[in-house]
């Protein structure tokens, strides 16, 4: 199985050569020609590793040893050997993605590519060290960093917007480790610091970054296919949880509401059901930024609009990568997908074509949660449901709710939950009560004596850790901080 870019059909790579790459030359997205099949009913019947094994490696054919890899990924590192548990609250179901080593769902993914990129690396007798190069809103950075700190051959690089993640996500990746790490704040916010990056592989691509010589970029961001790919095991996870349970039968559709920020969870959720998992209606949930609510009801992506700090910053973005993936599935037209990208880039704003505006109705839901619904809904799930959620998880909760009462759908829903309420204990704190002020690590303590949940092990303690980067720079100034490394 080859892989060729969204905006353009010609050149193709494999699988190892696309996660090396991260990004197509054309600055594309890798896409599959064929998506695989898979044995779904002997999928269904393993445990979360065999899974993920049987899954990516069906993704990623040229990587070999995939059960070895996914082994090394994740053995020891999660609470738990299911590594996505659920929870049946009653109402919904929630997929907690959040119990890795960095409390956020992106260690799911962030855990298996260090180990995608270093096997490929092998398969091709690439030299070079590889410089992981990421924008981040938060929660990427840090599972980044932690996956990457120590990988031989690899360093990483990770930019985050000034004042633009939460101080606990800022503790956790400034006092991050390892020999090959580099953290630096950009005054900006997150589309600043992801523009700045992608710059950054536009120069290495003219030659204009000397470092290049020495130095293989990739991205850990979704727009790499060694990133996306592990994140479809999750969902047959959950189906295979809902069977055991006894609430679906084998063959039954269940949905899905995904909070949504780079579209890359909500199309893994959509690769999932390519792969034959019998998947019903995903539901995009987005906050206050609700590009993608207002694209999927009237087929325009309008950019131009100011972009609101809310209180689940990791959806906080208007450009969402992933999307253009879906583009090319949904309509198998480059040149389409390839005009559409230009628009968005000269105009900020593009139309989709009246069939392809139908094809993505037909698949996905989409609705919007701002930050007050937000802590009303942690407010309600945790006194109705016993259920103590994060501002993301929040959103989509709401959205799901949303959607059953718009549509009236009652199949079973499960809401990905994308982080721990630790990571977020302001918003959550004062969405469940009326605390004295306090900076984020009291507020955790408080937050634990009040509902009972415990602080995951990677978040206590936080404070004690040395700062080991500090930096903060203008966001011109991004290549020339690589440039040092
Ligand atoms: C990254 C992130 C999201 C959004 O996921 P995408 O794949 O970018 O859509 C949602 N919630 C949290 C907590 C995240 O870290």
């Amino acid at each position: 199985m080859l892989y060729h870019s969204t905006r353009n059909c010609l050149s193709t790579v494999d699988s190892a050569q696309a996660v090396l790459s991260g990004l197509a030359p054309d600055g594309g997205l890798y896409v599959p020609e064929k998506l695989p099949q898979i044995d779904v009913a002997a999928c269904l019947q393993e445990d979360t590793m065999q899974m993920a094994q049987r899954i990516i490696g069906a993704m990623l054919p040229a990587i070999p040893n995939m059960g070895e890899l996914v082994r090394r990924a994740y053995s020891g590192k999660f609470q738990t050997e299911e590594l996505t548990p659920t929870v049946d609250t009653g109402k919904f179901t929630v997929l907690e993605l959040f119990r890795g080593p960095t409390s956020a769902f992106k260690d799911v993914a962030l855990c298996m590519l260090p180990q995608l990129l270093t096997a490929a690396k092998k398969e091709k007798g690439m030299q070079e060290d590889i410089l992981i190069l990421t924008a981040t809103s938060g929660d990427t950075g840090k599972a980044a960093l932690a996956g990457f700190s120590n990988v031989e051959g690899v360093k990483i690089c990770v930019f985050y917007p000034d004042g633009g993640v939460s101080a606990v996500q800022r503790a956790q990746m400034v006092t991050q480790e390892g020999n090959n790490v580099a953290v630096c704040a950009v005054k900006g916010n997150f589309d600043d610091a992801q523009t700045g990056v992608k710059n950054i592989f536009a120069s290495a691509v003219e030659g204009r970054l000397p470092a290049g010589n020495r130095l293989r970029l990739s991205t850990a961001n979704s727009i790499n296919i060694g990133r996306l790919a592990p994140q479809i095991t999750y969902y047959f996870k959950a189906y295979a949880d809902l069977l055991r349970r006894g609430q679906i039968k084998m063959g039954d559709k269940v949905n899905f509401c995904v909070p949504t920020g780079n579209f890359g969870d909500i199309l893994a959720g959509w690769l999932a059901k390519q792969l034959g998992l019998p998947v019903g209606k995903l539901v995009c949930a987005s906050n206050a930024n609700n590009v993608l609510t207002d694209f999927i009801e009237t087929g325009v992506y309008d950019r131009r609009r100011p972009l609101h700090k809310t209180a689940s910053p990791s959806m906080d973005i208007l450009v969402s990568s992933n999307l253009e993936r879906l583009l090319y599935f949904l309509s198998n037209d480059t040149a389409l997908v390839a005009g559409l990208m230009q628009e968005l880039n000269t105009k900020g704003v593009y139309e989709v074509p009246a069939e392809l505006k139908a094809a993505i109705k037909e698949e996905f839901w989409a609705g919007y949660c701002d930050d007050a619904k937000a802590k009303q809904t942690i407010q309600n799930v945790f006194e109705n449901q016993k259920y103590l959620c994060d501002t993301h998880t929040a959103t989509g909760w709401a959205v799901a709710e949303d959607y059953v009462n718009q549509t009236g759908d009652n199949r079973p829903m499960v809401v990905l939950s994308t982080a721990s309420a630790y990571k977020f204990p302001a918003a959550v704190l004062s969405s469940l009560t009326d605390a004295p002020e306090m900076d984020e690590f009291a507020q955790m303590a408080y937050l634990e004596k009040l509902t009972g949940w415990p602080v995951p092990a990677n978040l206590s303690g936080l404070q004690e850790k040395k700062e080991l980067h500090t930096g903060v720079i203008e966001k011109d100034a991004m290549l020339a901080f690589v440039e040092e490394l």
